[in-house]
């Protein structure tokens, strides 16, 4: 594929704003929303402790306060932005935690109160593969026909080994099947990645990224692992020392992650997510602006754009 052929504005991927703004005609942002919910790697269904890396706040640090009523919080979490965002378009996103793991009434009364929001023009949940089941995904289909709805998944790696470190708790079978029911839908899927947990070198993400690319999904986050305060992760850490990737080896994997990764899928993120205040390592990535700019100078210099080295 030539350079040519593919262009994203000024990025060399496939940017979620650039997609946005062609999709919607408009930027949207993101609103963190709190629906309250709680995960079966944390209430003892599955574990206690959750996976390794989640922080207290369930991954979605950042979200309102659950006890409003949704059309409250969307309401707050504008005020929240509107020094930076001046539009009037925003992506209801609920992050915290897994947000179909709750009775269907409860969902249906959630999603919908976000959903008919007149500003909000997408649904966005953050969930686990094994917690959609047919009601949900009635659910999901009924409300993707009001506005697209996006699913996110934490995959996060492929590799077995990295699953049971992380302590995801299902099997690769289980993403496959949720992709699939979920596209079968028309339901738009983004699938988290998390770059540079203790098991793997670059080889294992790219082995990643390659399966990724033969599944039906439209997104993606590539996500640096964050190493946050009072995690088992910190623990170790703090025990074990183990390396985290410096910024360098950080843009280098990443570069490749992007240049294997299939042009079509959205880059919804390509730094970590974590609350400065919790960040213990890797330190530089506390300033994401910097992470970006070189990130975007990296894949200049070295001629990089999405799905260089792709191959179907
Ligand atoms: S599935 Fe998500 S919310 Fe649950 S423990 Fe893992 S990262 Fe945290």
């Amino acid at each position: 594929m030539s350079r040519q052929t593919v262009y994203w504005g000024e990025k060399r991927y496939h940017s979620l704003d650039y997609y946005l703004k062609n999709r919607f005609g408009q930027k949207l942002y993101k609103l963190s929303l709190n629906g309250g919910m709680t995960c079966p790697n944390r209430d003892g269904t599955l574990g206690t402790r959750g996976c390794i890396f989640c922080s207290q706040g369930g991954s979605g640090d950042f979200a309102a306060n659950p006890s409003l009523p949704i059309t409250e919080q969307i309401d707050t979490a504008k005020k929240q932005v509107d020094k930076k965002y001046f539009g009037s378009a925003y992506i209801a996103y609920f992050q915290a935690y897994t947000n179909t793991y709750a009775p269907c009434k409860t969902l249906r009364k959630i999603f919908t109160s976000a959903i008919n929001h007149p500003d909000i023009h997408v649904l966005s949940v953050a969930t686990r593969p094994d917690c959609i089941d047919d009601e949900v995904l009635s659910l999901l289909d009924e409300l993707n026909r009001i506005k697209p709805v996006w699913i996110e998944l934490g995959l996060q790696s492929i590799h077995e080994r990295t699953a049971r470190f992380i302590r995801r708790g299902y099997d690769l079978t289980v993403f496959e099947n949720a992709v699939s029911i979920l596209r079968k839908h028309g339901i738009e899927v983004i699938t988290h990645v998390i770059l540079g947990l203790p098991t793997e070198e670059e080889r294992h993400m790219l082995d990643t990224i390659r399966y990724l690319n033969t599944m039906d999904i439209q997104g993606i986050k590539l996500q640096l692992l964050h190493i946050l305060k009072n995690t088992d992760l910190a623990s170790l850490y703090e025990q074990q020392r183990f390396p985290v990737l410096s910024m360098e080896d950080y843009l280098k994997i990443t570069g490749q992650c992007i240049a294997n990764l299939r042009p079509d899928i959205v880059v919804h993120r390509l730094t970590g997510d974590g609350p400065r205040s919790l960040l213990l390592a890797p330190s530089w990535s506390s300033d994401k602006r910097r992470v970006l700019n070189q990130m975007q100078a990296y894949l200049k210099q070295n001629d990089i754009w999405q799905g260089k080295e792709f191959k179907k």
